[in-house]
């Protein structure tokens, strides 16, 4: 049994044989999911970590499940920094993997040289620099380690971003679906669509998975998933009609949010993102100019104080 901490710290376990789970603490403000698939020919990472030391931890956990394996592959699910600051860190050798898109944002991202001030007490990324993908696709690609194949497939559309990726590796049946799934940890869609969130639920479902590592939270088995799916379900159309309603009344993105009964959602980790998500919301169904530190500001906002992290 690991022990609290260890857990907090992350905890590398095999999930299918040859597959690994690295899952963090409450999976709350960058505390991310990321995994491991061996491979004959070199492994495949899926996805770093926020900072230099979460993602030194999982190099370590990494080297000491596969000691004579190098890194050959690392798919960065989407841009954010809780799955790709720790990029860096890895060999020069290592080939990472993502969606144009998702490359394109990541080069467009700025949080990694100069946090904002959203959160408390303000992350600190450590030694690490920004590294883009070397290798980006559109529709699918197909990774190859002699006999192991991971599938790196885009929804097709925006959902948590709009450069998404999910991995499947198909003799294990594993599912890694970066951050289209929050297991007991509030969704996030403000970088991307409300609408495509709510549809690659269904996308996702069709892959022949027994195991589904989600970007957040604790890993499921395939029984548990349509309960996951179904709450995701119920907490997008609450967004949504929270964002018709509130357009209908006139009322910003905030005020909209305060009106909100979250009911069982206002206990998950990470309930202030209400506000980010509405914000997108309201740019899909309306001519709200969606402005991504604006958003921000309105979630420090409801949520009286600075976004708590434990990064
Ligand atoms: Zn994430």
């Amino acid at each position: 049994m690991s022990t609290q901490s260890e857990i907090g710290d992350g905890a590398l376990s095999e999930v299918a044989p040859r597959v690994w789970a690295w899952t963090q603490g409450d999976g709350s403000w960058w505390i991310n999911n990321a995994g491991l698939v061996a491979g004959d020919d070199g492994d495949i990472l899926i996805d770093t970590c926020a900072t230099e030391v979460r993602t030194r931890r999982l190099l370590e956990q990494v080297n000491a499940v596969r000691p004579e394996s190098p890194i050959r592959f690392a798919v960065n699910t989407h841009l954010h920094g809780d799955h790709t600051h720790g990029n860096s860190l890895l060999p020069s050798t290592t080939s990472i993997v993502g969606h144009s898109q998702m490359r394109a944002g990541l080069a467009e991202d700025t949080i990694i040289d100069a946090c904002p001030p959203f959160w408390s007490p303000p992350p600190d990324w450590g030694n690490v620099t920004k590294r883009l993908p070397s290798v980006t696709y559109e529709d699918r690609l197909v990774l190859h380690s002699g006999s192991t194949e991971v599938h790196v497939v885009h929804p097709g559309y925006a959902a948590h971003t709009t450069g998404d990726s999910v991995a499947f590796v198909p003799t294990a049946g594993v599912l890694f679906t970066g951050d289209l799934l929050f297991h007991d940890v509030t969704p996030l869609v403000f970088m991307g669509s409300l609408d495509g969130a709510l549809r690659c639920l269904d996308w996702m479902a069709e892959f022949d998975a027994s195991v589904i590592v989600p970007g957040h939270g604790e890993v499921l088995e395939r029984q548990e998933l349509q309960t996951v799916l179904e709450s995701h379900r119920n907490y997008y159309r609450l967004i949504q009609s929270a964002a018709e309603s509130g357009i209908a009344s006139g009322l910003s993105p905030l005020e909209a949010a305060k009106r909100t009964e979250l009911g069982d959602f206002a206990t998950l980790p990470d309930a202030e993102r209400v506000v980010l998500n509405l914000h997108r919301a309201y740019a899909e169904i309306s001519d709200w100019k969606f402005d991504l530190f604006a958003a921000f500001e309105d979630a420090v906002q409801y949520n009286q104080a600075l976004l708590a992290t434990s990064v």
